[in-house]
């Protein structure tokens, strides 16, 4: 079989040419990384669950009404998306206060906030992706104004609808960063969910406990980081026991 050819090697992700144009085939690494690759490790499965979790999540959304690049899981490490135009945004939704913005702000992590808030950052590694406002978005034209109130719009949706599943088995959505996509439909554009969710980009912590279950185990060298991932696949009923085809519906905590 013909190698297939690779597009882009991120930190934890292999982008490869999908079997038909317009489709990628997302390959999901157990390589680590935080503080902007400066800290490097490997997650022993955190691949297979990345995979696993964000296909569940990102099926979750469609079935509500949420467009994403998603098209289906291939196998263990690998999913067919759509090709899309990333727009350079790592757009931020915070819960409950941690990680930066109690750093920047001085806010004691585990504050709830008063309401969610939605961040920007420009997704550019060599500046360390600085936190930017709309009036940067808009004027060095990474994504126009109608781009951002339906990217405002579908984050606040994702937000709702993910605090909503994750609080069922027992999580709380901290907070969490998604990337968004323009998909090209003859003359149409859409804005597409895109990337992955996952534990590696999202805070969960156990409703009850607080216990962290993401990668600031990673991050802040709190172990059982394998653990950690595990559990949430286990709490949201994929984690493959009994192989991949294994699917059982999400556990209720009461
Ligand atoms: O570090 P910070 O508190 O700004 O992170 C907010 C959220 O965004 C966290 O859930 C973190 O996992 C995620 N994030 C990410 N990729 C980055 C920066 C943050 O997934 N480059």
């Amino acid at each position: 079989m013909a190698r297939r050819r690779q597009l882009y090697e991120g930190k934890a992700k292999i982008l490869f040419e999908g079997p038909e144009p317009g489709t990628l085939v997302q390959y999901f690494k157990d390589d680590a990384s935080a503080f902007n690759a400066q800290k490097k490790g490997t997650i022993t499965g955190k691949g297979v669950l990345n995979n696993r979790i964000s296909e569940y999540l990102m099926m979750r959304l469609m079935d509500i009404g949420v467009p994403t690049h998603f098209i289906r899981r291939l196998n263990m490490r690998e999913q067919l998306i759509r090709e899309v135009e990333i727009i350079p945004l790592e757009v931020v939704v915070r819960n409950v206060a941690a990680g930066s913005l109690s750093t920047r702000l001085g806010i004691q992590e585990g504050t709830r906030l008063p309401r969610s808030i939605i961040e920007y950052y420009y997704k550019n590694a060599a500046l360390n992706h600085p936190l930017v406002c709309e009036e940067h978005i808009t004027a060095f034209g990474w994504a126009s104004t109608q781009d951002l109130d339906d990217i405002v719009a579908l984050t606040l949706r994702i937000n709702d609808f993910l605090s909503g599943l994750l609080l069922g088995v027992g999580i709380t959505l901290v907070d969490f960063k998604v990337e968004f996509g323009r998909l090209y439909d003859n003359d149409e554009m859409r804005i597409v969910l895109a990337d992955e969710i996952s534990p590696d980009n999202c805070r969960l912590w156990d409703s009850k406990t607080g216990e962290k279950m993401d990668k600031d185990r990673f991050r802040r060298d709190l172990g059982k980081v394998e653990e950690g991932y595990q559990e949430v696949a286990r709490r949201l009923g994929i984690l493959p026991e009994a192989g991949v085809r294994d699917l059982k519906g999400p556990e209720m905590m009461q």
